[in-house]
């Protein structure tokens, strides 16, 4: 089934108007004649079917859908510059994995760094492919991205588990599936191609973040990423399976 995040507010027996790029793929892209979709407006989602009025594309508004894609825990991810291809990966697999939020930041070791004339461009496509992967692992909200920050912002991050992932940890560090038990939002720090200096591992451990091991061999930052995320919301679970419990 096919979701789509609704930009204005849906009723139970009203028509929800597709805006452009909506109407052209779902009639186009994916076809969808008189089909059933999911749409979600502020995080609540409703069933609909698909229905042409005045030869405008829309979706009659049928009821509600009482499941909650989500994670039970606020997952944040704090993701150093990498490549762009990688850090786009990264963008979208942080999406279907449910993190509630991106933090990108750049730090010494970053090769990739922020274009400024750029700014504003970049960060509409990486919001487009969080939307896209929340769209398409049908979840109730599209993860928020912040702006790129330096490395030594990274403080004014809150969450009530701070994780940094340190691969020279392993053997003096915890496991991340350690450290959680029930925490309700969780920031994990994933370094650069090059990894973190030792004065800013010293730095995020002086600022309440704990270094943790994801095992003993090496992983690519993008591998680091999605198995750290994925170690998290499988640790977590998600808020269906909590709160019906
Ligand atoms: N400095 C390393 C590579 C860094 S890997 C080297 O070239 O040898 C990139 C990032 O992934 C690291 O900064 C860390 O945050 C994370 N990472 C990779 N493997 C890890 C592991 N086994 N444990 C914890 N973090 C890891």
């Amino acid at each position: 089934m096919q979701q789509y995040f609704a930009n204005t507010p849906l009723v139970v027996g009203n028509p929800y108007f597709f805006t452009k790029e909506q109407a052209h793929h779902a009639s186009d892209v994916v076809r969808l004649h008189q089909e059933t979709v999911r749409l979600v407006y502020e995080g609540k989602a409703y069933f609909g079917v698909t229905c042409t009025i005045d030869g405008e594309f829309a979706a009659m508004v049928e009821k509600e859908d009482p499941q909650v894609h989500e994670c039970a825990c606020e997952m944040t991810l704090c993701m150093a510059l990498i490549r762009r291809e990688k850090f786009e990966l990264v963008l979208q697999k942080a999406s279907e994995i449910g993190f509630a939020r991106v933090v990108p930041f750049v730090s010494s070791r970053c090769v990739v760094k922020e274009k400024h004339d750029k700014k504003e461009r970049v960060a509409a496509r990486w919001q487009s492919i969080l939307l896209e992967g929340a769209q398409q692992c049908k979840r109730n909200l599209v993860p928020s991205l912040s702006e790129t920050i330096p490395f030594d912002h990274l403080d004014q991050v809150h969450a009530q588990l701070k994780a940094a992932a340190y691969e020279n940890a392993y053997g003096t560090s915890e496991r991340l599936s350690h450290l959680y038990h029930g925490q309700k939002s969780a920031a994990i720090v994933i370094g650069p191609e090059g990894g973190f200096s030792p004065d800013e591992v010293q730095w995020l451990m002086d600022h309440g973040y704990q270094a943790v091991t994801l095992g003993s061999r090496i992983l690519r930052a993008e591998t680091a990423a999605i198995y750290a995320g994925s170690v998290l919301s499988e640790a977590a679970g998600d808020q269906n399976e909590v709160f019906s419990m």
